[in-house]
């Protein structure tokens, strides 16, 4: 019998389709600035912008410093140049990007049973920088399933900090470790988070892919189903 009775959510690539958002508020972005081929220069900024949040996650790098610094790495590595400077690309693109909560295919339906377990809080821990974190929560609506919704910038320390669930068991006001479950889709966030604070997690990978590199890490579950999630918090 499992007995947990608060879920910390995890949201983008968990419930909300990050990349979907990401390619529209992009390619909305870059034809503001005049610039074509937006597919061929996003798949560059993918792997710039995720270089920037992992070293935040590392703490080799500053939330400041990535504002500006995955857009001048991208067009660096894709050889061009731009006249506007980049943070003002940034703020462009965050504007975009915080009008858009996209949920995955069953992601609301998963919330709305997710809601109706007797006796459960649910909180909602997501990285992001407030404007496009909170706009996007706005956006969905998916806050009106959530007790409590955790946002790191606001926070002030990202997952997997310990101090970032410290902050969520503080709120939630249970001491009870093992009444927790996090679930998401991230091994260096959401499961080693899980790890570093001590409470049980759930991996889950939308698409059945789980990602590599968890030899070091406690992962008590693994699932590519919300209604598998539904299962074992209903125990
Ligand atoms: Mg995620």
């Amino acid at each position: 019998m499992n007995s947990y009775i608060h879920i910390l959510l995890d949201l983008d690539d968990t419930v909300f389709d990050f990349p979907l958002s990401e390619k529209t508020a992009f390619n909305k972005t870059m034809e503001k600035l005049g610039i074509e081929d937006a597919d061929s220069l996003r798949a560059v900024y993918t792997v710039e912008n995720t270089k920037c949040w992992k070293q935040i996650e590392q703490k080799t790098m500053q939330r400041e410093e990535m504002f500006w610094r995955r857009w001048a790495n991208t067009f660096a590595a894709a050889g061009i140049t731009s006249d506007t400077p980049y943070l003002e690309i940034n703020s462009m693109y965050m504007e975009e990007l915080s009008k858009l909560g996209i949920y995955l295919p069953g992601a609301e339906e998963f919330m709305k049973k997710l809601r109706s377990i007797p006796g459960i809080t649910i909180s909602l821990i997501t990285n992001g920088t407030s404007q496009s974190a909170n706009g996007r929560i706005r956006a969905s609506g998916i806050g009106q399933y959530a007790d409590y919704i955790f946002v790191s910038h606001d926070i002030g320390y990202d997952k997997p900090d310990v101090r970032f669930f410290e902050c969520v068991l503080n709120t939630v006001k249970d001491t009870d470790k093992e009444h927790y479950l996090v679930v998401g889709d991230s091994l260096t966030s959401d499961i080693k988070g899980a790890n570093n604070a001590g409470l049980p997690c759930c991996l889950f990978a939308k698409d059945g892919r789980f990602p590599e590199g968890a030899e070091n890490l406690r992962i008590d579950y693994k699932t590519a189903s919300y209604g598998e999630i539904l299962n074992i918090i209903r125990g």
